[in-house]
This record gives C-alpha cells, sequence and structure tokens, in this order.
C-alpha cells in the first residue's frame, strides 16, 4: 500500500492507472478509522481495481469553536487498518496543499445545505462539499463511496455531483453500528462511560419511532414529542434538531410516508452526534 501525501502526485497515481484501464473506486474520510469506513472500503474493494483512501481532517468544514484542533488522529493505527482491508492508496494530503496561500474558490449546493446540520453548522456543507469536488478532482474516481449516517451530507453530493456533471457514480451504504445500536463514529471516543450510555437514546429514538409507525401513528408532531420526551430524559443530552423529512427533498412533513427519515442530531455533554434512518415499516 501507498501513502500519497502530494496533489500532484496523486493525479500522476490515477492519470497511470486510468491509463491501464484501471477502474478507480475512492473513499474520502477524516480518518480515525472505524468499521463503518471499513465497511465502505470493502464494498470500494470489490468496485475498483484502484482502491484509494483519502484521510484528511478538513479546516473549512469546521466552524469557529468545533472540533478541528481535538479531532482524533491517528495516520499509523489507520495505514494498518487500510492495509488489512486491500486499500491500494492512501492519499493524505496537507491542509497547505489543498488550500495554498491565496486560495479562494468554493463550492456551494444551494437549498437542500440550509436546513438539518446545515443550519446548525453554517458554512459546514460549503467546507463538505469544496473539500469533495477537490478530492474528486485529484482522485477522479469512477465511483465513490459514502455512508447514509451523513445523510444529509449524502444528498448534497449526489445533488453537486448531478449538478456539476461530475462523471462520478455516487454509493451510499447502511449505518454501520455497534451491537448495542449505537451509529460508530469517529467522535465516540469523546464519550465518558456514562456519556457513551446516554448516546445509545439516539438509536433507542430511531427504534421507537419506527414502533410508532408500525403501531399506525403517521402525525409528525405526535411521534416527535414523544421522541424528545424520551431524549430529554437523558440527563446530559441536548437536542440540536429531531425532524422527519422527505428522503429526497429533506423537507419537513407532517404525516409520515414511505419516503419519511427521521433524522437526529443530539449533543452528549460537549460531543454532537447524528443518527437517522427510515421510519416505514420494512424499508
Ligand atoms: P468521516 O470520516 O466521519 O468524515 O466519514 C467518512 C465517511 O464514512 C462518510 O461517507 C461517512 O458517512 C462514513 N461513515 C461514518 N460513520 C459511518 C458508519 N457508522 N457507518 C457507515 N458509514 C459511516
Amino acid at each position: 500500500m501507498e501513502i500519497v501525501t502530494s496533489v500532484v502526485e496523486m493525479q500522476q497515481r490515477v492519470l497511470a492507472a486510468r491509463a491501464d484501464g484501471q477502474r478507480i473506486a475512492f473513499v474520502p474520510t477524516m480518518g480515525y478509522l472505524h468499521q463503518g469506513h471499513l465497511s465502505l472500503l470493502e464494498e470500494g474493494r470489490k468496485r475498483g481495481d484502484l482502491l484509494v483512501l483519502s484521510i484528511f481532517v478538513n479546516p473549512t468544514q469546521f466552524g469557529q469553536g468545533e472540533d478541528f484542533e481535538d479531532y482524533p488522529r491517528d495516520l499509523q493505527r489507520d495505514s494498518e487498518l487500510a492495509a488489512e482491508t486491500g486499500v491500494d492508496v492512501i492519499f493524505a494530503p496537507t491542509a497547505g496543499d489543498m488550500y495554498p496561500k491565496g486560495y479562494a474558490s468554493y463550492v456551494d449546493v444551494e437549498g437542500i445545505t440550509e436546513t438539518l446540520c446545515g443550519a446548525s453548522r453554517p458554512g459546514h456543507f460549503r467546507g463538505v462539499t469544496t473539500v469533495v469536488c477537490k478530492l474528486f478532482n485529484i482522485v477522479q474516481p469512477h465511483v465513490a463511496l459514502f455512508g447514509n449516517k451523513d445523510f444529509q451530507q449524502l444528498a448534497v453530493i449526489r445533488r453537486m455531483t448531478l449538478d456539476l456533471n461530475l462523471p462520478i457514480e455516487i454509493v451510499g451504504l447502511p449505518i454501520f453500528r455497534e451491537s448495542d445500536g449505537l451509529a460508530m463514529s469517529s467522535r465516540n471516543v469523546y464519550l465518558s462511560p456514562e456519556q457513551r450510555r446516554q448516546a445509545l437514546v439516539l438509536s433507542q429514538a430511531l427504534q421507537a419511532g419506527r414502533r410508532l409507525v408500525a403501531a399506525g401513528e403517521r402525525d409528525v408532531e405526535q411521534i416527535s414529542a414523544e421522541l424528545t420526551r424520551m431524549i430529554d430524559a437523558e440527563p446530559e443530552t441536548r437536542i440540536d434538531y429531531i425532524q422527519i423529512c422527505h428522503q429526497h427533498s429533506l423537507e419537513n412533513q407532517e404525516r409520515v410516508d414511505v419516503d419519511s427519515v427521521l433524522l437526529l442530531a443530539v449533543h452528549v455533554g460537549k460531543t454532537r452526534l447524528i443518527d437517522n434512518g427510515f421510519l416505514w415499516p420494512e424499508s
């Protein structure tokens, strides 16, 4: 497995692979790999001849006072996990190489970036779309794989790819969870044992929402009120949002239907966690 840090070198590497007729599969991440990331890499391994993993904690997607400095990093451990999973190339650029002096260009997707995480984290998606667009231009993949864990991010990337005619297949994969239901996240390491227990309420709320819908409840206000009570009952939680939206438009719904997704963002102590899932029975 190779580790490439230079943008130009990475572009040369993929151009050679493309000239050789290889299909390039790409998994962009911020590193500190867990099984959720590895599930994307395993699928990428099946879908490409050259599997590229990027590891870059992207400064432009973090707001003031967010955890950019504290975000966990361990390239050594990530490299070992990546090699075991069959990654061919890790692209781990420096911030200086990605955003050199004088950098002034950004990608902005309108509309669906303005709600949910976009409302709580102004500028976040502008940073995400900018870095993903840059990474696409550097790695030039045929296929790129993302997790449904970041449901809105995936919708935004699909929108950008379509709108900017990027010749890349975007694949979304299921949320990988701990055995007790907690969605895997690099940020879970911030949680104390007691907070880790309380964090379970996100996936439990999702299950409770599904049970309510399975029992015939369709009223979004009723469901949200019930789940809000449930989450608020844990002392260290603070709800950022709890919304039921149409899976494609991400617009709020009043009645649950087959396209309804429950999206949650909850602070547990200082850690902001997200989770989501479809509400319709057997979806
Ligand atoms: P991150 O390193 O957190 O920016 O995530 C990189 C990619 O991994 C994104 O496409 C995420 O949606 C995906 N991902 C993160 N956590 C999970 C998970 N628990 N299950 C599946 N995919 C995930």
